[in-house]
């Protein structure tokens, strides 16, 4: 009898591998006939930038069908006919739905503007004004949000369900991706910009002090460059390229000073947001997530426990109308099979 036991154990385990690997096989059934029935589908992306308004018509597959690009309309009044006017060019009766990214707090489940950063749009009905014109579902969002939903879903974090996402420009927005979902809060979790590095640092727009958005954006570098005595508009891509030279001259030293204490900050939000968060990658996109990745290497990760790979996104400026448009049509990325954690394996 007591022989028998941990062959039964053994088969109760086995049973029960088997069990879950069925279970896994048929989600993965379910999402592959969910992802196909959405391919035939096309919906409208917009990104309002923070110069460009980019609108695309969009397949289901994440393939761009038609753009529009132009200035982005700041006056209150002629934000939403803009809008309107280049939805229109590229709309066809293909599309089932309009999917907005907008920089700022959004809240998303009651399509209400908060607040839109360097746009004065707080509470227009931009969702409302346009389902009525277009007679379609609209989905509004943060930009960044809707960034990480198109990397998910075709870009650098294909397959992920856990993602952490800093967005490098001007500023440093951020989406974080809890088991497929973007975490939301009550509206709009994953500010990421605001995660305090140093609590003596630059006072924040937010009112508090050291967010790594006051260190580690694409303004932070340029109050570096500056502070160096390198000329006004000295980019990270020619700092970069000074700094992997090899020379030991006085300037390919400065430059990895300097992208050195852009990139340490940032090292520390990322490790604090992997505590956090627990993702399986960590991305960086906008304008500077590549150069903000290749910075990185100069700084590297101290922290035993918080591991975790970082990657450059991969779809550029046309992250925010894919995602936005494949989060209007309803493509959760949460069609994933379940991930292994590395610690578990
Ligand atoms: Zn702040």
């Amino acid at each position: 009898m007591n022989a028998s036991l941990p062959v039964q154990a053994q088969a109760q385990a086995q049973a029960q591998a088997q069990a879950q690997a069925q279970a896994q096989a048929q989600a993965q059934a379910r999402a592959e006939a969910r992802a196909a029935a959405h391919s035939q589908a096309q919906a409208i992306g917009v990104d309002v930038g923070g110069t460009r308004l980019r609108v695309a018509r969009i397949g289901g597959d994440g393939r761009i069908l038609a753009r529009e690009a132009g200035p982005v309309e700041r006056a209150r009044d002629a934000f939403v006919p803009t809008l309107t006017e280049m939805i229109g060019r590229v709309m066809t009766p293909e599309a089932a739905a309009i999917g907005i990214g907008l920089p700022g707090r959004v809240d998303a489940r009651r399509a209400a503007v908060l607040s839109a950063g360097y746009l004065d749009i707080a509470g227009l009905p931009v969702a409302e004004t346009l389902a009525a014109r277009f007679g379609l579902p609209v989905a509004i969002d943060n930009d960044c949000g809707m960034a990480l939903v198109a990397e998910m879903s075709v870009g650098a974090a294909r397959g992920c369900r856990d993602v952490v996402m800093f967005t490098i420009g001007t500023g440093i927005g951020g989406a974080v991706a809890s088991y497929g979902d973007l975490m939301r809060g009550r509206s709009f979790a994953g500010q990421l910009g605001h995660v305090t590095v140093d609590t003596l640092g630059e006072p924040c727009a937010c009112g508090r002090r050291g967010c790594v958005e006051t260190t580690s954006s694409g303004t932070a570098l340029g109050r570096l460059v500056a502070k160096a005595g390198l000329p006004t508009g000295t980019t990270a891509d020619a700092l970069l390229a000074a700094a992997q030279s090899g020379a030991s001259s006085a300037r390919a030293i400065l430059a990895r000073a300097i992208l050195e204490a852009w990139a340490t900050p940032l090292r520390s939000a990322i490790g604090s947001m992997v505590a956090v968060a627990d993702p399986e990658v960590v991305l960086l996109g906008g304008g500077l997530g590549a150069a903000a990745a290749a910075a990185l290497a100069y700084v590297p990760e101290t922290s035993a426990w918080y591991q975790c790979p970082v990657r450059a996104a991969l779809l550029g400026d046309d992250a925010g109308v894919i995602g936005a448009a494949l989060h209007a049509l309803g493509h959760a990325p949460a069609a994933h099979p379940p991930a292994t954690h590395p610690s578990a394996a």
